[in-house]
């Protein structure tokens, strides 16, 4: 019998990606458990219904994983937490995001419409942003009393153990779970079928460079040569190696392009570079992680030497270098 095992929770109407999924590992006379779901009711029911169905009861956590900060992934750990005695583990460059968040979540999302402006992105596309953005301000409110956890930490479960690695570009904190014994990658969302999760730069990590992490991370888990990677959203990824290549490959050709466009356009905005650099968008969140992303990729380009900013009267601009 594996040792471990998934559930699969709702994510709401209103998130593309409909579920996430939670993984459950046996540990002595109850269980270990990745990631946590989004902090709804609905998505709480359905992990009571799932344990259920594996035979366990919630009041035998051991021990709460989280992969990262996003509000799919460590919503429901506060309420774990009070619930029951396991202790929660989330590495320390997340659990700063979520400080920042709890610090500042009444005037984020005037923040991020203020943080975009100064790029260049026209104000009443931002205000659309900024009013979407207070309703997930609840939401946003993630586990902050937590126990910190590093790259190379060990997890004991039933057959072996869980190895933890610390595959950041995603977000800054993303940590995987690799159990050696049978060479699984319990990837959460550091790879995924079908996209490119790649993080971007928002107000809450401005100084980061995601793309540049990432491609470290993409590299650093090839070398495991895990046979299958899980991630924490759609299919297993049977063909880890090829897909982790297709995303560096990916990634560097972006590169090249944005490169071009800036070389033939000169100084462009944010907003200008997104436009023609990536695919269409179809909401206002899903441009606002647009812009995150381009600006990951222009902050890569910078520390590369590839691209510099510059600024007129009022906006930061990029150029090529
Ligand atoms: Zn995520
Ligand atoms: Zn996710």
């Amino acid at each position: 019998m594996t040792t471990w095992k998934s559930i699969k929770l709702p994510l709401g109407d209103k998130s593309y990606l409909q579920d996430v999924y939670v993984f459950v590992f046996k540990k002595d006379d109850g269980f270990i458990m990745l990631d946590a779901g989004l902090n709804t009711n609905e998505s709480f029911n359905a992990l009571l219904a799932g344990l259920k169905d594996l035979g366990y009861e919630l009041r035998k956590l051991k021990k709460l994983i989280i992969s990262h900060y996003h509000l799919d992934h460590c919503g429901l750990a506060v309420r774990l937490q009070k619930l029951t005695s396991a202790p929660v583990y989330l590495h320390e460059n997340d659990r700063k995001i979520l400080l920042f968040f709890k610090e500042h979540i009444e005037g984020y999302p005037e923040k991020v419409k203020d943080f975009y402006c100064s790029y260049g992105v026209p104000e009443n596309i931002m205000k659309n942003i900024a009013s979407e953005l207070y309703g997930y301000k609840a939401l946003l409110l993630g586990p902050t009393e937590t126990v910190h956890i590093n790259d190379g930490d060990i997890f004991e479960i039933e057959d072996g153990y869980l190895r933890v690695v610390h595959t950041p570009g995603h977000t800054p904190g993303h940590i995987s779970l690799f159990y050696p014994e049978k060479k699984i990658f319990f990837g959460a969302d550091f790879l995924l079928p079908d996209e490119w999760p790649h993080g971007g730069i928002y107000p809450h990590t401005a100084g980061y460079n995601p793309i540049g992490d990432y491609l470290k991370s993409l590299e650093k888990v090839k070398a495991l040569e895990p046979e299958i990677i899980i991630p924490s959203h759609k299919e297993p990824i049977y063909d880890p190696v090829k897909r982790i290549e297709e995303s560096i490959l990916f990634m560097k050709k972006k590169i090249e392009e944005i490169y071009d466009i800036l070389k033939k356009k000169g100084h462009l905005s944010l907003a200008q570079i997104c436009d023609m650099a990536f695919k269409v968008y179809d909401s206002s969140l899903s441009y606002f992680f647009l812009l995150s992303v381009g600006l990951g990729y222009m902050r890569y380009m910078i520390e590369e030497g590839l691209a510099e900013e510059v600024r007129d009267n009022k906006f930061i601009l990029f150029r090529a270098k």
